[in-house]
């Protein structure tokens, strides 16, 4: 398989390659191209010489291009889909969702507008403002939605104006780049380009002085190494970072109704969702049927290769997220807690681990503060909601959180929930027409719609004087 990484409308297989690894059986099945820093630089060369073409185009011609980019993506879903799996681990049925919701994105962005605006008309003065693109726009996605996550960067980008350079995760590679070279059928030589790598071409790509903006998804500290270099040239940067949402259950709530949602909630992509559940908060008279509940469905979850039908949940994406969450469960079980129905990594090749429900954990352990990112879901019980807000508050991030029960007052409750995005009676539930961003360490800046769209442009006003 020889996918490469797209420069200046060329595709180019890299002097040098990385392994990819198919999560679901621990080996190598792929190599990617691993790009040089003179790479980067041509990659950024060549997005800085296509740059004054692309942005002279009209809104309106742009809008057709990207248009034009989601009709045929649309034509590869399973191609892409089948890549998504292999190097990502999620069942085929999600992978092929996840294509056709990237191809699906490019018409949701193509529809927004971005109008100049009038701000004073009067007999001597006229003031109007309009929206410009930044330059070129360094796209740095996550290993967990890797397609979708780059899309929802590239189109909103290119639609500004902007030219694009996407790095994805090293680790899931394969169907970005494949992405990239289809899109270099529509777009013209250098709008839209890609480079592979891990951290350190991460790093070279995002603190190029050529660069305008910094579109970054991935974890806390890698958000805060780029908001750092980016300080030093005041390149503008969006950070959507690592969440670890909580969902809080009222009293009253029919919690054995409730938890297959919850679970269904928690358990997205096996946990690799920013925005899935990952603590609960339940009062204290119905913790022990909510764990019981949460625990029979892990139970029954089916583990196996993505590409298997019947295959409910795949591997996590690599060995050191695996490890990562053994470490936590073994922390919380050294802690006192019970683990439901027993963490356990099945006698599969990969990086399996089995629905986990974690209950009697005192306060003060990792899997509270932390964001897990794997299907190992705790159970807190609560007192009294001012006290499960309060808890819900508690960590270092802020991307979104929910409440289950009465609606009047899940809404009144929600007030006081301190993130980006409250769900009622659902969670997680992303729309392209709503702005979707985190709060302290869960990044800055908004991604989706027209206010995601804002976020990869400049302001430009112009005063005319009428005497
Ligand atoms: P990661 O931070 O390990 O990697 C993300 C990307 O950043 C990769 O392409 C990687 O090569 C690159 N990178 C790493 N260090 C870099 C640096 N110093 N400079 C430039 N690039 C660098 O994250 P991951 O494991 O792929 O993704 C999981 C994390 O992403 C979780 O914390 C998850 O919550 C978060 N996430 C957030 C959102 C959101 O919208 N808020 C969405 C999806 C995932």
């Amino acid at each position: 398989m020889d996918v490469g990484m797209t420069i200046g409308g060329r595709v180019t297989l890299g002097a040098a390659t990385l392994p990819v690894e198919n999560p679901a059986r621990a080996e190598e099945f792929a190599r990617a191209p691993a790009a040089s820093p003179q790479e980067v630089d041509r990659a950024v060369a060549d997005a800085v010489a296509a740059f004054p073409g692309w942005s002279a185009l009209s809104f309106a011609e742009r809008a057709q291009l990207l248009r034009d980019c989601g009709t045929l993506l649309h034509r590869h879903v399973d191609e892409l889909a089948r890549l998504l799996t292999l190097e990502q681990g999620k069942p085929l049925a999600d992978a092929r969702g996840e294509a056709a919701l990237a191809a699906d994105w490019f018409g949701h962005t193509a529809a927004l507008s971005l109008p100049r605006e009038d701000l004073v008309d009067e007999p001597g003065a006229q003031v109007s403002m309009e929206r410009l693109p930044h330059g070129v726009v360094a796209a740095v996605a996550p290993s967990n939605f890797p397609l979708i996550l780059a899309v929802t960067k590239v189109a909103p980008a290119l639609l500004a104006g902007n030219t694009v350079v996407l790095k994805p995760s090293e680790v899931t590679p394969l169907a970005s780049l494949r992405m990239t070279e289809l899109l270099g059928e529509v777009l013209p030589a250098g709008v839209c380009n890609s480079v592979c790598g891990g951290p350190a071409i991460g790093a070279a790509l995002t603190e190029h002085p050529e660069i305008g903006l910094v579109s970054f998804t991935g974890s806390v500290p890698a958000g805060r190494a780029i908001a750092r270099s980016a300080a030093e040239g005041f390149k503008r940067v969006v950070l959507e970072l690592g969440g670890n949402d909580a969902c809080i259950v009222l009293p009253g709530a029919d919690v054995t109704a409730l938890a297959p949602r919850i679970f269904a909630a928690a358990m997205v992509n096996n946990g690799q969702f920013c925005a899935a559940i990952k603590r609960i908060y339940v009062p204290a008279p119905d913790a022990a049927r909510l764990t019981s509940a949460l625990a029979d469905l892990a139970a029954a979850a089916r583990l196996g290769d993505g590409l298997l039908t019947g295959t409910e949940y795949g591997p996590l994406v690599s060995r050191a997220q695996l490890d990562r969450a053994t470490a936590l469960v073994a922390q919380a079980r050294t802690a006192g807690a019970r683990i439901l129905p027993g963490a356990r990594t099945p006698d599969l090749p990969g990086h399996f681990l089995t629905p986990t429900v974690v209950t009697d954990l005192p306060r003060g352990t990792r899997l509270e503060a932390e964001e897990q990112f794997a299907p190992v879901l705790p159970v807190f019980a609560y007192d009294t909601v001012e006290e499960a807000v309060a808890r819900a508050n508690g960590t270092e991030f802020g991307l979104g959180g929910s409440v289950w029960g009465d609606e009047e007052h899940a809404v009144s409750v929600a007030t006081g929930l301190d993130c980006g995005t409250v769900w009622i009676n659902t969670h997680g539930a992303l729309r392209a027409e709503a702005p979707f961003g985190g709060r302290r360490s869960s990044g800055m800046g908004t991604e989706y719609g027209y206010w995601g769209l804002l976020e990869y442009t400049r302001i430009k006003v112009c005063n005319i004087a009428r005497p």
